[in-house]
C-alpha cells in the first residue's frame, strides 16, 4: 500500500480542464493561480468565450489535490456549472501563468452580476493610511461593477467602460500579483487613475469637480460628497449616479423634501426604497429576522420588503398607507462614504426616472431628463454601459411550517444576468415578454438569459431600454434567432416589435398565451418538465377566446395547455380604466351579485361620488360599451378593496391587492373562508390548439369535493357571485373589514385549491404550479402552497423569477422550446 501511494507521487501529468459558469470577474483566475503554484504545477489559465481555461501540469498527486481543490473551495462569489477534464501529453512548462483571453470557442463564458462592496475594500477605504482612504470606487476580485460595465465577453479590462482609465504603475502591479487581491480585477482603481466624481447644479453647471491630478483629488470627491450630504440635510433632492443607473435620494425623514419629490416626479402614492447606513438604523424603523439580515447584506444587496415599526420613525411619505417598507444598504462605495462622511439619517433612494419610465443612466442624460425633478447631481465618468435597477424581493415566513419563501418582486442589479438552465439544447432564440414590467429573454444552448427589468413599455425611454437590452444581450452571447417569441396581446409593444423583428430578419415567430407563459415559466424556473396543473392568477392577460383571462386553471407539459378552470365573469366597465378607478369593478361586482339590488347596496356600501356613477356603469355594462368580460383575479381584489372601503381609485398597479392583504394580515387564519360556487361548463374549454387534449380526463375521477369529473370541453366556473353576496351581508351587519379581507382570502385558497386538486387528480398529475403576479400575495402564495401539499402534491413556485410579468420572458422561451421538441418528437 505504502509503495503504491509513494509510486504516484512520481507520475507527471498534464490534463486541460474547462471550467463553466460564473467564473469570470469573481478571482477565478487567481484562485487558479494560488492553487497551481502552491502545489508547484506548471501551465496557464484563460478566459474564453465559454469559461476558464486550465492547462495544468505536475505530479499525479498535486494535480489531483488541485481538481478537488477547484470543486471544494472555489470563490465565494463563483458558480460552477461543469468541469471538464481531457488528458494531454506532457509539455514541461517552467511556470504557472495567467495568459491572455482566447476567443475561439463559442460564446457561453457566464458574466457575473454586480457585486455589493467587500469587508475588505470596505475596511481599507476607511482607513487613512490606505492610498484609497475615501476613493468611492475602490473594487477588488470580490466586489464592485460586472455586468454594468460589461460590453463584451471574456469579462477583460479592455471590453468594459474601465478601458478609459489607463492604470497607474501602482495599480498595474496590484492587477498583475498573483498574490495580491486586485489580481486580474477588471475594474481596479484609484485617485491616480480611476473614475472621479463631480458636483452639478439643478440646471447642468458644473459646481466642483473631481477632474484634474491627483494631487488632492481626495479633498474634492470628500468636498463632493459633503456638499451633496449638506444639499439632502436641507431637504434637496440630490441625483446620484451609481451602478446601474442613477438614483434620485433624499432626506427619510423630511416631508418637504419627500413631498417635493413626489410632486415632481409624478409619484403620488407608490412607496420609495429607503437606503439606511447600517442595519441597526434598519431596525430603528422596520422589523427585520435573522433570514432578512443575510439578503440584506449578501453579495446582491438588493431591496427588501420589510414589515415597518409602529410607530414609523421616518416620514409617512416614504411609503403612505403601506405596511411594508423597502429597504436596502449602502452597496457601491460611493454610498458608504456618502453616509460615512457626513453621518446622514436614511436616505429615499429611488430611480432616476419620470413614474415608470427607465432609469436614466448616461450624465447628459441624466441632468435632461431629471431636470426640474434634482436640485443637484453627483456625477462620475465610469460609463454605465447595462441600465440595471435594484432588485426587489421579500421573505414570507412560512407559518405553521416555518419554510420561508422568497419573493422576486423585481429582478435586476445582483441577480441578472444569471441564466435559467433549461432542460435540453435549444436554437437561438429570443422572447418579448410582456408590457408591463417588461423583461426579455435570450436563449443560446441550454441557457436562458432573463434580462434585468426593464419597465413598463408605454414610455419611449422604457422602449429605447428594451431595444438597447435586446442588442446588448444578442450581442454578448451572439446570439443568432431562430426564432421570435411573443404574447398573443397584439396592442403590447413588445408584440409589434417580435413580429416587425421577426419580419425584417425572415425568421420564424410563436405567440404564446399569457397565462400559459406564467405557468411555463415557474416550470422552467423548477425544471419541471412533465405536465402541471397551473393556478395563473394576476391582473390581466389577453385570453385565447377574446375575453380578459386573470384567474385560471391550466392544464399544460409546457408546450400546450388546456384551460380547465377560471374565475366566473365580471364585466370590466371602462377596459383598461377600471384597473386604475377601481370603483368601477365594485359597481360591476354588485350589479352581477345583486342584480336589482344593486343601487340599494351601493347607496349602502360606497360614498356618494361612486353612487352617482352606478347609471351610467349599468348602462354600459347591459350595453356592453367598452366593456369587455373578464376572469381577473386582480380586478376581484380591487372590486372587493372598493367595496370594504380601502380605496377607490389606485395609482399604482396592485395597490388595493395589496391594501386588502394587509387588511387580511390583521384578520385570523381561521376566519370562515367565503364560498365560491363551483360548477362545470360546458364548451368552455378553450385551447391554443385544436389538436389536443394532451391530458384526456379519465372517467374514475377518486375524491372530487367541488364537483363531478370534467368531461371534455369543459371546465370549471369558480363564481364570486356569491362571495360578493357575503361580503354585503357582513359588511350590513358591521363585520370589521380585517375579517372581511381574510375571509375573502381563505375563500379564494379553498376555491382554486379544490379546483386545482380536482382538475390534477383527474388527469393523474402529481405538480401544481403556482405563478403570476398575484403570488406576490403572501397569504395566496403560503395557503395555496398549504393546502395542495396536504393533499400530497408536489407544489412549484417561484423563488429567483418575479412571479409578475417580469417572468413572462423566460415562461415564453420555455413554451416555445417545448413546442419545438413536441412537433420533432
Ligand atoms: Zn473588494
Ligand atoms: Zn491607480
Amino acid at each position: 500500500m505504502a509503495s503504491q501511494h509513494g509510486s504516484g507521487t512520481h507520475v507527471e501529468r498534464r490534463v486541460l480542464i474547462t471550467v463553466t459558469g460564473i467564473v469570470q470577474g469573481v478571482g477565478f483566475r487567481p484562485f487558479v493561480y494560488r492553487a497551481a503554484t502552491s502545489r508547484g504545477l506548471g501551465g496557464y489559465a484563460r478566459n474564453t468565450l465559454a469559461g476558464v481555461e486550465i492547462d495544468i501540469e505536475g505530479s499525479q498527486d498535486a494535480v489531483g489535490s488541485f481538481c478537488s481543490e477547484l470543486e471544494v473551495n472555489p470563490p465565494s462569489n463563483s458558480r460552477i456549472d461543469s468541469i471538464t477534464s481531457v488528458e494531454f501529453p506532457l509539455n514541461h512548462p517552467r511556470s504557472f501563468e495567467i495568459i491572455e483571453s482566447g476567443t475561439g470557442a463559442s460564446r457561453s463564458a457566464l458574466v457575473s452580476p454586480d457585486l455589493a462592496l467587500c469587508d475588505d475594500c470596505r475596511r481599507e477605504m476607511l482607513d487613512p493610511r490606505d492610498r484609497r482612504f475615501h476613493y468611492p470606487f475602490i473594487n477588488c476580485t470580490h466586489c464592485g461593477p460586472r455586468y454594468t460595465i460589461v460590453d463584451d465577453i471574456p469579462y477583460d479590462r479592455r471590453r468594459t467602460s474601465m478601458r478609459e482609465f489607463p492604470m497607474c504603475p501602482e495599480c498595474y502591479r496590484e492587477y498583475h500579483d498573483p498574490l495580491d487581491r486586485r489580481f486580474h480585477a477588471q475594474p481596479v482603481a484609484c485617485f491616480t487613475c480611476g473614475p472621479r466624481l463631480a458636483l452639478v447644479g439643478a440646471d447642468g453647471q458644473l459646481m466642483l469637480s473631481g477632474a484634474g491630478d491627483a494631487y488632492g483629488a481626495r479633498d474634492r470627491a470628500e468636498e463632493i460628497l459633503s456638499g451633496a450630504a449638506e444639499r439632502l440635510r436641507l431637504g434637496k433632492v440630490v441625483a446620484l449616479r451609481g451602478l446601474g443607473g442613477f438614483h434620485l435620494a433624499a432626506n427619510a425623514r423630511c416631508d418637504d423634501a419627500l413631498e417635493l419629490l413626489r410632486t415632481r416626479k409624478h409619484r403620488p402614492g407608490k412607496p420609495f426604497a429607503v437606503m439606511a447606513r447600517s442595519i441597526d438604523d434598519v431596525r430603528s424603523f422596520a422589523n427585520v429576522n435573522p433570514e432578512e439580515e443575510v439578503r440584506l447584506a449578501s453579495a446582491a444587496h438588493p431591496i427588501l420588503l420589510l414589515a415597518k415599526k409602529n410607530p414609523f420613525p421616518l416620514s409617512t411619505l416614504v411609503a403612505p398607507d403601506n405596511p411594508f417598507v423597502g429597504v436596502m444598504l449602502p452597496y457601491t462605495p460611493l454610498h458608504v462614504l456618502l453616509f460615512e462622511i457626513s453621518d446622514l439619517p436614511p436616505l429615499i433612494m429611488t430611480s432616476g426616472n419620470l413614474s415608470e419610465e427607465a432609469i436614466a443612466i448616461g450624465n447628459e442624460e441624466a441632468i435632461e431628463r431629471l431636470h426640474g425633478i434634482a436640485d443637484a447631481f453627483v456625477l462620475h465618468d465610469r460609463d454605465i454601459r447595462v441600465r440595471c435597477d435594484d432588485s426587489v424581493l421579500r421573505v414570507v415566513n412560512g407559518e405553521p411550517s416555518g419554510r420561508s419563501f422568497q419573493i422576486m418582486v423585481r429582478r435586476a442589479r445582483g441577480f441578472a444576468p444569471l441564466p435559467v438552465q433549461l432542460p435540453s439544447e435549444s436554437p437561438d432564440m429570443i422572447a418579448a415578454g410582456a408590457e408591463l414590467k417588461n423583461t426579455i429573454c435570450v436563449v443560446k444552448g441550454r441557457r436562458a438569459f432573463l434580462s434585468q427589468h426593464v419597465g413598463d413599455l408605454d414610455h419611449t425611454e422604457s422602449i429605447d431600454a428594451f431595444e438597447e437590452t435586446v442588442d446588448h444581450l444578442t450581442a454578448m452571447y451572439g446570439i443568432r434567432p431562430e426564432l421570435v417569441v411573443h404574447d398573443l396581446h397584439p396592442d403590447y409593444y413588445s408584440t409589434h416589435w417580435a413580429l416587425r423583428f421577426a419580419g425584417a430578419k425572415g425568421i420564424g415567430t410563436v405567440g404564446v398565451q399569457h397565462h400559459h407563459a406564467h405557468i411555463a415559466s415557474c416550470m422552467a424556473e423548477n425544471g419541471v418538465t412533465e405536465p402541471v396543473v397551473g393556478i395563473a392568477l394576476d391582473g390581466t392577460g389577453f385570453g385565447t377566446d377574446g375575453t380578459v383571462w386573470g384567474g385560471e386553471v391550466l392544464l399544460t407539459d409546457g408546450a400546450r395547455f388546456e384551460r380547465v378552470g377560471r374565475l366566473g365573469h365580471l364585466a370590466l366597465p371602462g377596459g383598461d380604466l377600471a384597473a386604475t378607478e377601481i370603483w368601477r369593478m365594485a359597481l360591476s361586482a354588485l350589479i352581477a351579485s345583486n342584480g336589482a339590488d344593486a343601487a340599494q347596496c351601493a347607496a349602502e356600501l360606497l360614498p356618494r361620488s361612486v353612487v352617482d356613477r352606478l347609471p351610467f356603469v349599468q348602462e354600459a355594462v347591459e350595453k356592453k360599451i367598452n366593456t369587455p368580460q373578464t376572469s381577473s383575479c386582480g380586478r376581484l381584489f380591487d372590486a372587493v378593496a372598493s367595496l370594504i372601503g380601502l380605496r377607490q381609485e389606485v395609482t399604482y398597479e396592485g395597490e388595493a391587492a395589496m391594501m386588502l392583504e394587509a387588511a387580511a394580515e390583521r384578520g385570523t387564519r381561521d376566519d370562515a373562508p367565503y364560498g365560491f360556487s363551483v360548477c362545470r361548463e360546458g364548451m368552455g374549454r378553450t385551447t391554443d390548439s385544436k389538436t389536443l387534449p394532451i391530458c384526456p380526463f379519465p372517467a374514475e375521477g377518486e375524491g372530487t369535493p367541488a364537483a363531478e369529473p370534467l368531461t371534455a370541453n369543459e371546465l370549471f366556473n369558480i363564481s364570486p357571485v356569491p362571495v360578493i353576496r357575503s361580503i354585503v351581508a357582513d359588511l350590513r351587519g358591521g363585520v370589521p373589514k380585517e375579517t372581511i379581507a381574510r375571509r375573502f382570502h381563505n375563500g379564494l385558497v379553498t376555491a382554486f385549491a379544490t379546483v386545482a386538486g380536482c382538475c390534477a387528480r383527474q388527469a393523474g398529475i402529481r405538480t401544481i404550479a403556482l405563478s403570476g403576479g398575484s403570488f406576490q400575495n403572501a397569504l395566496l402564495l403560503r395557503g395555496l402552497t398549504t393546502a395542495l401539499e396536504a393533499e400530497g402534491f408536489h407544489v412549484i413556485a417561484h423563488r429567483d423569477v418575479p412571479a409578475n410579468d417580469g417572468g413572462i420572458a423566460l415562461g415564453q422561451v420555455f413554451a416555445a422550446l417545448r413546442r419545438i421538441q413536441s412537433v420533432s418528437v
